[in-house]
């Protein structure tokens, strides 16, 4: 059962193959006896998880059951659950329990979605291989020395694991992509303003977004159906109708132009990565797309702009946590001042602290005009190139990663190494388009993925496309062995 994916649960589900308390308990047991060989679980929610799976079994005899009524996910530790521990993998907010739920979480909810708990992440997400988490790093369900990718590294190795068949996920600059890369599945970050960010716990704001994790594009769609909604408590929150992205899957993609950006081709991403990318693009055009070379110039812009201004907005979003009002407080304190710099100074990790240090620096009186408003004009420039590619093709697509899963330890050392792990997935959050990473092909017996870029709202060509390629190919469905 646990192989299943969402929409053959759901179907299972319809025809009264199983119920939803017993594929609840088939994975909760399947967490309890595999899990400490990944770490992707902070909490699990065993009771509330079993009381949900009878509620929605009561709801679909009562005949009120939609497609995701009884489907068990779970939820990346940055989202607000009511009543549960809300981490953000960090100590700061190690004894948080949230007192409301995210909006996202709210809409799970309300479609009788179960959820299993909260998945592991590297610190307030700040991290490409979920080495920086407070409760351990998460390791790779295709070999466990290796990172799962990060920032959302627990919400992908559980579903490359198959414990649970979906997870939602947050990508500020590639956190949801790159462990769907990493770990050999499906990843959806849609366009910024889609999906309401309130109570999803703030690292950059103008960058963050809520997305999928599931091993189909056709799960993805299932899951976005009901996580995209109009929020009016999240004023980023775009009011635009959502669409029903099932419907739209088994379009046929001929004709569908497809850009290569040569800036993505480069010598320095490895000639295997090139070839399992390049043969998912000769795959599409067998399916009747077209290709076309493009330029994003500003492409290699992308990291040093991030680096300012993600900083920038983590350290005022950061400066809420304080110890006075809720999560980690130092011990007797002598003072107000005490207090601040102790209970921050104990409460957040290295990465996080450098990243403050330099949003801080970045914002400050003297050197503002220099680093965040050039960096912001960078951003304008890195726009424009998407706009401008996006005249002349439907969908531009490119590696996710330059490389696939590294060892644990590998890049620790020097941070600006762990940043380039993003060189391919950043540019787009600067923009705020929609993204997405299906496997198409391995490198060392590792999955490699392939990033599918869209324009403004365009998720359900993205979906269509990714659909299209997973009916044609069954680089999905390979699985690390032993699972
Ligand atoms: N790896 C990038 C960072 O460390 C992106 C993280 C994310 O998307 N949350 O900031």
């Amino acid at each position: 059962m646990h192989n299943k994916t969402i929409a053959e649960i759901s179907r299972d589900l319809a025809a009264g193959e199983y119920s939803s308390v017993e594929i609840t308990t088939e994975l909760l047991s399947r967490v309890k006896q595999l899990d400490s060989q990944y770490n992707s679980f902070i909490t699990v929610t065993e009771d509330q998880a079993l009381a949900q799976a009878k509620a929605a079994d009561e709801r679909r005899a009562a005949g009120n059951a939609s497609a995701m009524t009884g489907v068990p996910i779970a939820h990346k530790d940055i989202f607000c659950t009511n009543g549960t521990l809300t981490t953000c993998g960090s100590k700061m907010l190690s004894n948080f329990v949230a007192p409301y739920d995210a909006t996202v979480v709210e809409n799970f909810n309300n479609a009788g979605t179960v959820s299993l708990g909260k998945l592991n992440m590297d610190e307030f997400a700040m991290g490409s291989s979920n080495e920086s988490s407070f409760f351990g790093a998460v390791s790779n369900p295709w070999d466990t020395d290796r990172v799962p990718g990060g920032s959302s590294g627990g919400s992908a190795a559980a579903v490359a694991a198959r414990l649970v068949p979906g997870a939602t996920a947050t990508d500020t600059g590639g956190s949801i992509r790159q462990p769907a890369a990493l770990c050999g599945i499906t990843g959806l970050k849609p366009t910024y303003g889609r999906v309401s960010r309130w109570g999803m716990i703030a690292y950059a704001s103008s960058l963050d977004q809520g997305g999928t994790m599931t091993r189909t594009a056709e799960d993805s769609a299932m899951m976005l159906n009901v996580m995209a909604s109009y929020d009016a408590k999240d004023s980023t929150c775009v009011d635009r109708e959502v669409p029903d992205y099932t419907a739209s899957l088994n379009n046929s993609i001929e004709g569908m132009t497809i850009g290569l950006p040569k800036e993505y081709f480069r010598d320095d991403l490895s000639a295997d990565m090139q070839q399992a990318v390049r043969n998912a693009i000769a795959e599409y055009e067998k399916l009747g797309a077209k290709v076309k070379e493009i330029s994003l110039p500003n492409t290699h812009l992308a990291i040093p702009a991030y680096y300012i201004i993600a900083p920038a907005e983590c350290s005022a979003n950061l400066s809420r946590m304080d110890g006075v009002r809720f999560g980690h407080r130092c011990e007797n304190p002598k003072d107000i001042n005490d207090l601040y710099k102790r209970s921050r100074g104990e409460g957040f990790g290295n990465e996080v602290k450098r990243r403050i240090m330099v949003g801080a620096y970045a914002l400050s009186a003297g050197f503002y005009d220099a680093y965040y408003k050039k960096a912001q004009q960078v951003r304008r420039l890195i726009q424009n190139d998407f706009v401008n590619a996006f005249k002349d093709v439907d969908i531009i697509a490119g590696p996710v990663t330059p490389t696939p899963a590294f060892k644990r330890g590998e890049h620790t050392a020097d941070p600006v190494e762990m940043y380039l792990e993003d060189i391919f997935t950043i540019a787009l959050n600067l923009a705020g388009l929609p993204g997405m990473s299906i496997p198409c092909g391995q490198v060392n017996n590792l999955p490699v993925g392939l990033q599918l870029i869209g324009n403004y709202f365009d998720e359900a060509r993205l979906l269509n496309a990714g659909h299209q390629f997973q009916l044609a190919t069954d680089w999905h469905q390979q699985k690390p062995s032993g699972v």
